[in-house]
This record gives C-alpha cells, sequence and structure tokens, in this order.
C-alpha cells in the first residue's frame, strides 16, 4: 500500500502519484491500496517576529489569541478550542515536544505558562496538549476538501489523525460512507482510554508513534504498540505500525541495528503492516529502505519463535458460522497441511477474520471487487486475485484450483482448504469449508 500524506503537497501532485501507482498496479498485475492520510487537526502557534524567538526555562510566558508575532514574552495560538480545554497544570508541547510549557493561570482567550524545557520557538510550529479532550472535529475544512478530491482519484483508505473519540470515527463514517475504509490513527492519549470502540468503528488502525511519543513518553509507546496491536488483531482489523522505523536510512544506506530490531518487534508485535515515512518520502535512499524493510519481515516471519508468538494469542471466536469456519480453516489447513487458504468473499470480511488467525499457509483471496482487492493489500497473509463470481459448488472447486495453481500457491497433488458463502453471488455469511486436491 501507498500512503499520500495530505499534510503536504498540492492535489495537482496527489494526483499524479495516483496515476503512477495505478500505473505501477497494471504493470505488475497485483491489486495495490491507497491510502489518503488527512492532515486532521493539527494545531499550531502563529507567526513570530523576524521568524523565532528563544524561550528560556525558567521564565513565565503568555499565549493568546492576538494576531500579533509573537515575542519573548507572548506569541499567538489561533485556537480558541485550545484555551477552553486547559487547567492549571495543564502542559502545552511546542515543536514535536521539544519545548514544554505547563499552565500556571488562564482564560477563554489566553494562558499564562511556565517554561519548563526552553529552545527556539518559530514560525507555525505544532503544539500538542496531551492531558485534555479537544473540542475539535477530526475532520477540518482542509481535511473536506482533501477528502473530496481523494475520493474523486479512487483512494482505498483514508486515514484520520488526531482521533480523540469514537464520535469522530462515527462522524467521518458519515462523511465518507463506504466508499473508503477508515484507518484511525491512534496519536492521543484520550483515544487509547477508548481503544476498543474506536476500533470497533474503524476498518483498520495505525499505531502513529510520532505524535503518539510527543503526546506520551518515550516508554510508554512499546506497550502501548502491544497493547494496540493486540485489541486490532483480535477484531480482525488490519493495524500498521509507523514512523521512525527506519529513521537513520533518511541519510545513510544500512540502518541501525536499533532500528532492524524495532522493524522486527513490530511484525513479532502481529502487525499486518509497517510502514516508511521520511525514510521514502523525503530521505535519500528510498529503494534501499523498502527493501531492507521487506527483508526484515520476511526473516523475521521465518523464525519458528515468530510463529510459538502468533499463536500464544488467544483469540474468541464470535458465534457466527463465518467465524467458526474461518478458524476452523487455519486448523484445517495445518491437519492436512494444505498449501494455502482460499476464501471467496464481497466486502473482504471473510479474508480479515482468516488473516487474524494468522494461519500457516498463505491466504488467497477471491473476490468480484477490486476496491476489495484493493484494501486488503495492507492485510497480513492476504493475496488477492479479481475474478468473476461462482455460479455452483463444482464451479467453486474448479476455480480456486485453478487460481492456487496459477498464482502459484499450490502445485498438483497438494490440497487447498476453500471457504465460501452458499448460495453463490448472494451476499452473505461464509458457511461452507471444502478441502481440495489440486490437479485431480
Ligand atoms: P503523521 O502520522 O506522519 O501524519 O504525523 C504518523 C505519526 O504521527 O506517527
Ligand atoms: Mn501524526
Amino acid at each position: 500500500m501507498f500512503r499520500l500524506n495530505f499534510s503536504h503537497g498540492s492535489h495537482a501532485d496527489h494526483a499524479e502519484r495516483v496515476k503512477i501507482i495505478r500505473q505501477i498496479e497494471r504493470d505488475v498485475g497485483r491489486p495495490i491500496g491507497i491510502l489518503l492520510d488527512l492532515q486532521g487537526p493539527k494545531l499550531r502557534v502563529g507567526m513570530m517576529e523576524n521568524g523565532a524567538v528563544d524561550l528560556v526555562a525558567g521564565a513565565t510566558y503568555r499565549l493568546d489569541l492576538s494576531k500579533e508575532p509573537g515575542n519573548q514574552t507572548r506569541a499567538p495560538l489561533p485556537h480558541p478550542e485550545i484555551f477552553a480545554a486547559l487547567r492549571d497544570g495543564t502542559d502545552l508541547l511546542l515543536d514535536d515536544g521539544k519545548i514544554r510549557l505547563t499552565v500556571t493561570a488562564c482564560g477563554p482567550d489566553f494562558a499564562e505558562t511556565e517554561i519548563i524545557t526552553g529552545g527556539k520557538l518559530s514560525d507555525r510550529k505544532g503544539v500538542n496538549v496531551p492531558q485534555v479532550v479537544l473540542a475539535v472535529s477530526p475532520i477540518t475544512e482542509k481535511d473536506r476538501k482533501d477528502l473530496d478530491y481523494g475520493l474523486s482519484l479512487g483512494v482505498d483508505w483514508i486515514g484520520l489523525s488526531f482521533v480523540q473519540l469514537p464520535d469522530d470515527v462515527a462522524e467521518a463514517r458519515k462523511i465518507i460512507g463506504r466508499r473508503a475504509a477508515i484507518m484511525s490513527k491512534l496519536e492521543k492519549p484520550a483515544a487509547i482510554d477508548r481503544l476498543d470502540e474506536i476500533v470497533a468503528l474503524s476498518d483498520g488502525i495505525m499505531v502513529a508513534r510520532g505524535d503518539l511519543g510527543v503526546e506520551l513518553p518515550p516508554e510508554d509507546v512499546p506497550s502501548l504498540q502491544k497493547l494496540i496491536i493486540r485489541a486490532s488483531r483480535a477484531a480482525g482489523k488490519p493495524v500498521v505500525v509507523a514512523t521512525q522505523m527506519l529513521e537513520s536510512m533518511i541519510s545513510a544506506p544500512a540502518p541501525t541495528r536499533a532500528e532492524a530490531s524495532d522493524v522486527a518487534t513490530a511484525v513479532y508485535d502481529g502487525a499486518d503492516a509497517v510502514m516508511l515515512s521520511a525514510e521514502s518520502a523525503a530521505g535519500a535512499y528510498p529503494r534501499e529502505s523498502v527493501a531492507m524493510m521487506n527483508r526484515i519481515i520476511e526473516r523475521t516471519e521465518k523464525d519458528p519463535n515468530y510463529r510459538a508468538i502468533m499463536e500464544a494469542v488467544e483469540l474468541d471466536p464470535e458465534s457466527t458460522s463465518s467465524d467458526a469456519i474461518t478458524a476452523a480453516a487455519a486448523q484445517v489447513a495445518r491437519t492436512v497441511r494444505a498449501a494455502a487458504i482460499v476464501t471467496f468473499t464481497t466486502s473482504g470480511s471473510t479474508s480479515l477474520r482468516a488473516a487474524r488467525e494468522r494461519p500457516t499457509v498463505p491466504i488467497l483471496c477471491l473476490t468480484e471487487s477490486r476496491e476489495t482487492a484493493r484494501r486488503l493489500a495492507v492485510a497480513w497473509g492476504v493475496h488477492c486475485v479479481v475474478t468473476r463470481d461462482v455460479q455452483d459448488f463444482g464451479d467453486m472447486v474448479v476455480k480456486a484450483c485453478a487460481v492456487a495453481l496459477r498464482e502459484e500457491f499450490a502445485a498438483n497433488g497438494q490440497r487447498i482448504v476453500i471457504t465460501a458463502g452458499v448460495p453463490f453471488g448472494t451476499p452473505g455469511a461464509t458457511n461452507v469449508l471444502r478441502i481440495a486436491w489440486v490437479g485431480t
């Protein structure tokens, strides 16, 4: 999957990238997902006199709604919703957390603060307010325009930045509907408090460690990463681990040991996908970063310990025939040493339930829907093929075997495990499991 970060670039830039990605999709003959990542309510200070001022620890500093450029004693903060939420003792973090202020007095249009950690504050630097829930919609005016435009380009996923509450996801769903899948970015402490509800309302989750690591101390990030991945996997929602994964490769052709270990840890934690940001967007070694990440993933998934870790997680099935059949498919595939699990799906939900089990064999997903195939690009272990729907049971077996053979997921004489919903052609629950021999 490719991420288009709408915090940067013009609509024309993004349209050009979508064109390139769709051309690559045709060239390689594989569905590719595109994630439009909305900027969201990124909060910033206003402009400063001469571009920047030095803030010194121990001094007092004022923030207010005045539009006058900032100086040694005060700066503009054009966000009334921040002042409305502040209390004495609330921390404000500026410039990715480099500068820390603590509120000592505040009103609806100002805050007096003490500078705890000083530093250079320049024009339009970002502001984080970790300890409070701000009364801001996760979709700004800019986001609405970006969303309209992105949907017209045919993106597959929408990334929602700075989600705080389940209602934020519900609000986005009202606008987006089913035109794209929704990936909630977990980067606010408030969202962690409502994790399960947010996961339930989203189609996918991103562990957005960049902002999460500003809003919370760095030592909290590893355990939260594990918590978020577990909650997502339990719900069968794809989960992406993002930011600073191979950070040093922005300027070096090889990663540090710690970075290699970080990518591997995300894989061991059970992530569906790992994401590069600046490494591939603005770094000097984009190809090397992608290749390196891929090598680490493949190597880690070959580790017998990886299997053991995946299988140690107990997942409660829902009491539906779909879940029962899908959970059974992983078990059956292992028992009969099948080469692959083949799922027939319209919405993709069956394939996601199969992926949740992290089976020992690949999941081949046959779907009529190109959109579903593209969305599933981010899901663990799922290989989608767009194909016409089958008419009857015999047709299903013949097609599953033919595609498994053609895509080199099974050889003649090997078995595959097939799941589907009958009657065919009507969207509905998966209710059959069939073991078939390829080529006989
Ligand atoms: P961003 O999101 O790159 O859009 O900030 C990811 C993160 O915060 O980690
Ligand atoms: Mn972020």
